[in-house]
């Protein structure tokens, strides 16, 4: 459970780059060893303020982070992975060296020889060759470069992966095949996943439970079949009419409806009135508390 609050906006520089930290406020939920949680939610909702503060990347402003000791009794270390596998593989390093450098920094090998077998061992697990590791990160497809970024994430043996958008960059049929790679790696390594993206199709055959959030808080939050069986927020129905549809293309029409609002300067009340097909006077004066509905969902509406 935490905070970061407004004082945070604008004002982190990420990378070389001057990125917007979007704030979030009571948001809290947990994370079952060996389960997936997804965020999901539009551009701008604090989903990747999270994945950041929870990485340790931020520091919240209020409440704070707990993690559970780790199998070898060690405190739990979360790897993340990114939306943009390009952007985070250092270009002149070749494959082999950018898997390699976590087995160095943390000393998990002892010898030149056992670093290059792991590194072997770990283009293996993820599905390309011992070879790849010569190349550079230009030589691959954007689907092989999001492998490669989860088997440096692999190499430091974490039980806790944070992954930001890792397949929202590729096309579709390559996003199927790294989706279905992270549920084989959750298996078999018993990982645990904090998963988010903005598409609720994405998330729904990973997720033990989803949280749905909208301009930094926590909206609704719910075992996955609850969610999509029983969605009780008007913006978790919002989303689920956006999920494109072959057979609707009608549907596509309800995503243009209603602009978020800027998180810099928030609604009033329940922050979703201004798009809410259902609000009334008491939405706009009073912000709806996270609530526990008998079915084990949580969610924040005065209607719900
Ligand atoms: Fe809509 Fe009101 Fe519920 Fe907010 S509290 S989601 S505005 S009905
Ligand atoms: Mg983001």
């Amino acid at each position: 459970t935490f905070d970061v609050s407004p004082p945070f906006l604008n004002r982190v520089l990420y990378g070389q780059k001057r990125r917007h930290l979007h704030a979030v406020s009571d948001v809290s939920f947990s994370v079952p060893a060996g389960g997936c949680m997804s965020l999901v939610g539009e551009s701008g909702c604090g989903k990747s303020t999270v994945a950041r503060l929870v990485t340790g990347i931020y520091a919240p402003t209020a409440g704070e982070i707990r993690f559970a000791p780790g199998k070898s009794g060690a405190p739990l270390s979360a790897q993340m992975i990114f939306q943009d596998p390009y952007a985070s593989l250092n270009p002149r390093w070749r494959v082999k060296n950018i898997i390699a450098e976590p087995l160095r920094e943390l000393k998990l090998r002892a010898t030149e020889a056992e670093i290059q077998d792991r590194v072997a061992e770990l283009l293996g697990i993820v599905g390309l060759n011992a070879a790849d590791g010569a190349k550079f990160p230009h030589e691959f497809s954007g689907g092989q470069r999001q492998r490669i970024s989860i088997a440096r994430a692999l190499a430091s043996e974490p039980e806790f992966l944070v992954c930001d958008e890792p397949t929202s960059a590729l096309d579709v049929s390559v996003q199927a095949q790294i989706l279905n790679l992270m549920r084989k790696l959750q298996d078999e390594l018993g990982l645990t996943y904090l998963f988010i993206s903005h598409d609720l199709s994405v998330v729904r055959h990973m997720s033990d439970r989803i949280a749905v959030m909208y301009l930094g808080r926590i909206v609704e939050e719910a075992a996955t079949e609850t969610l999509f069986a029983d969605p009780k927020h008007p913006y978790t129905r919002l989303l689920l009419q956006t999920i494109p549809n072959v057979n609707d293309p009608q549907r596509d029409r309800v995503a243009a409806e209603g602009e978020v609002p800027s998180p810099l300067n928030p609604p009033s009340g329940c922050t979703f009135h201004t798009r809410c097909p259902l609000a009334t006077d008491q939405c706009k004066a009073q912000r709806p508390e996270l609530v526990e509905k008998a079915d084990g969902a949580r969610v924040a509406c005065h209607f719900a």
